[in-house]
Order: structure tokens, then C-alpha cells, then sequence
């Protein structure tokens, strides 16, 4: 009875948070280059992009457009990796020019001492740096075989800085997932404060890696690996916003599943789309800041994020769940969309056989 009021709670707020669509997260994909060639790479981002760098002004121009943007909106530059552009202290100070906060997602590759303060005095707020398993197996995603004697430095720095809010994601896969408790003690001895665990979905090069896809009881471990070590309360853990995990919810993540893309996350891609996170399909693109006004997009566009009644088809038409859940994370949508490419529901129903 108490559970299924808070639920309804729930799916009240996140109706009113839909209305209101506040937009307080942005992306930005300042660059599609990258040093690395990881495994997993959703974005098929490579060391020659073929796009050049978004200039900042360009970026500037779409940011100066949302009249009064939250006290607490927030842009987090990604890529590619974003350490690679010369610039990016010069595009954080601009951001904090404009009263926003920033932060970067990066592996850790070209983070060193000197960027680390260099960054901090730029006004960077937040930093996401990807560890993906002990030595083999994170080399072995990142497709390097020094990847992590570099991240180890730079987690080493971040976690060090009191000013920073910092957090490890790891994707977790077949090759991992028997090292958690050792990736979590290494954590807590590196001074690591939040770690995020997410699994990967079979698109791009991962669709052709068979070891990089949980299976149905490796997911179930994975959530209860989450559920107990939240009890201990030693680092912040937590499981992505990714997917609705039925019986677990409430119990791997601080609120429910809400997949706010498009209802308070856009991103602006390298090209100039105008869409949400940056995994989601490029087909869902809702306009260009090379041709639109973007706060005018976000305004007036999107709808498939915020009526995602299109989702009720294939197994989530008839689904029980339907309601909490919403046909999933977004970026589970891909290529024909007929159907949704990972229920993580039925992941760990297929787990119980
Ligand atoms: S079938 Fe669809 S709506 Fe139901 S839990 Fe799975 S992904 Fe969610
Ligand atoms: S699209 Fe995916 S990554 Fe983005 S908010 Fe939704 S679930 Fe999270």
C-alpha cells in the first residue's frame, strides 16, 4: 500500500517535472577526436575525427540564448575526449562567466598535475573519470595497455581536491563484473567518494563484442552487488539512470527511474544537433544551432521525449510496468525502433528461472 502511494507520487512528479521541462543539463560535444579506441565506444569517436572541434563562440551563441537558466544548470563537456582541445579552460571560464557550473567527462588519459589546477582555476565544478575493471580488464576496453597506469593518476589527483565533485563510472561487462569488490576497495583506497556502474547497450562496436553483454544472472549479481555494498555506506554507489529495474528499484539509485532526457537534459553535438544525451539515436535529433534558436528548440520541439506514448509498442505494449517504466532510458531506442533494445526488467525476470 505505502509503496504503491509513493509510486503514484512519483509518477505525479515526473508528469509535472515533464510539463515543466526546465532545462538544467546540458552536453555539450565539444569534440569528436579522441586518444583512445575503446572497445565499447558508443559514439565511434576515432584519434582523426573527421569534424572539427565545435568553435566556442558557436557554442557561446546557442548557450547565450536560454534567458535565465537555473542557478544550478550545469554543462558538462564530453566528446570524444575533451582534454584534447588546447582551449577548454578558456570555454569553462566563459560558462562561468554566464553564472553556470561545468565539468568535464574524460579518461583521465591527458589529466595531469598541471591541467588538474588548471582546470580547477577555469571554475571546473565536476569531473567523471571512466575506470572500467583492475589492470587487464580495463586496458583490455580501453583497447591500451598503459590506460590504467594514467587513470590511476588521475583519479589520484581528483579524489584529492576538496573542491571537486568527482565521480568513477565503470561499464561493467563479463570481463569485470567477478572484480567489483576489488575495483571497490581500490576505490575507497584511492579516496574515491561515488562511483556510478553501468552496463553497456548492443549498439555501435559493442554490438560485436559478446563479452562486453551482461547476461541475465550477471545483471541480477550486479544489482545485488549494489544493494548490499549501499547498506555499507562506505562510497557513494550507485547504478545509472539507464533502465528500470523493476523489484530493485529504490534500492541501487538515491530516487526511481526517471530518464530525464529531454525533460531536463539536452546536449549540443558536434555538428550542431540539438537533442538530449549523447547516446541517444541521431534520428531523434530536433534541430541545429547552426539553423535554430536552441533555447526556441527546446521550448518548442521535443516532443517525442516528453510524450513517449511511441514507446508502447513491441514487448513494452502490453507491459505491466509500462507506467514507471516508459518504454526504458531513451537511448535504448534505436535504428527502426520497433522495439526497445534492452528491457532490464526482463533481464533479471529471466534470472529467476
Ligand atoms: S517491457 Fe518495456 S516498459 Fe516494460 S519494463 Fe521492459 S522496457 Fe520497461
Ligand atoms: S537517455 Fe539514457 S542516459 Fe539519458 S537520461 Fe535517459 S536513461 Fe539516462
Amino acid at each position: 500500500m505505502i509503496t504503491s502511494i509513493k509510486q503514484a507520487a512519483f509518477r505525479n512528479f515526473k508528469k509535472s517535472e515533464t510539463k515543466r521541462h526546465e532545462l538544467n543539463y546540458l552536453f555539450w560535444e565539444c569534440t569528436t577526436r579522441c586518444n583512445l579506441n575503446c572497445l565499447h565506444c558508443g559514439s565511434d569517436c576515432k584519434k582523426d575525427s573527421t569534424h572539427p572541434d565545435m568553435p566556442l563562440n558557436d557554442f557561446l551563441s546557442a548557450l547565450d540564448s536560454i534567458p535565465s537558466p537555473p542557478k544550478h544548470f550545469t554543462v558538462a563537456i564530453s566528446g570524444g575526449e575533451p582534454l584534447l582541445r588546447n582551449d577548454l579552460e578558456l570555454c569553462g571560464r566563459e560558462i562561468r562567466k554566464r553564472g553556470m557550473r561545468w565539468g568535464i567527462v574524460s579518461n583521465g588519459h591527458l589529466y595531469n598535475q598541471e591541467r588538474h589546477i588548471s582546470l580547477l582555476n577555469a571554475g571546473m565544478g565536476s569531473l567523471t573519470i571512466s575506470l572500467d575493471g583492475m589492470e587487464g580488464s580495463h586496458n583490455w576496453l580501453r583497447n591500451a595497455k598503459n590506460s590504467f597506469e594514467k587513470v590511476d593518476y588521475a583519479i589520484g589527483l581528483a579524489a584529492g581536491s576538496k573542491r571537486l565533485n568527482f565521480d568513477v563510472v565503470t561499464c561493467v561487462n563479463k570481463k569485470n563484473i567477478h572484480q567489483l569488490p576489488q575495483i571497490r576497495a581500490y576505490l575507497v583506497s584511492k579516496g574515491v567518494k561515488a562511483w556510478r556502474l553501468f552496463t553497456i547497450i548492443p549498439i555501435g562496436r559493442a554490438k560485436n563484442i559478446p563479452d562486453l553483454i551482461l547476461s541475465g544472472p550477471e545483471f541480477k549479481n550486479l544489482m545485488d552487488f549494489i544493494v548490499q555494498k549501499r547498506e555499507e555506506n562506505t562510497l557513494d554507489i550507485k547504478f545509472s539512470c539507464e533502465g528500470y529495474v523493476g523489484d530493485y528499484e529504490s534500492k541501487v539509485r538515491d530516487t526511481p527511474f526517471f530518464c530525464r532526457a529531454g525533460i531536463n537534459i539536452g546536449s549540443i553535438l558536434i555538428d550542431g544537433s540539438i537533442s538530449a544525451c549523447p547516446n541517444i539515436d541521431r534520428s531523434f535529433t530536433q534541430g541545429n544551432i547552426y539553423n535554430n534558436n536552441f533555447y526556441q528548440t527546446w521550448q518548442t520541439k521535443f516532443e517525442p521525449f516528453r510524450n513517449r506514448s511511441w514507446t508502447k509498442k513491441g514487448m513494452c505494449a502490453d507491459c505491466k510496468n509500462y507506467r514507471d517504466c516508459q518504454g526504458n532510458g531513451f537511448h535504448n531506442w534505436h535504428g527502426e525502433k520497433n522495439e526497445v533494445l534492452v528491457c532490464h526488467k526482463s533481464k533479471l525476470e529471466s534470472a529467476k528461472v
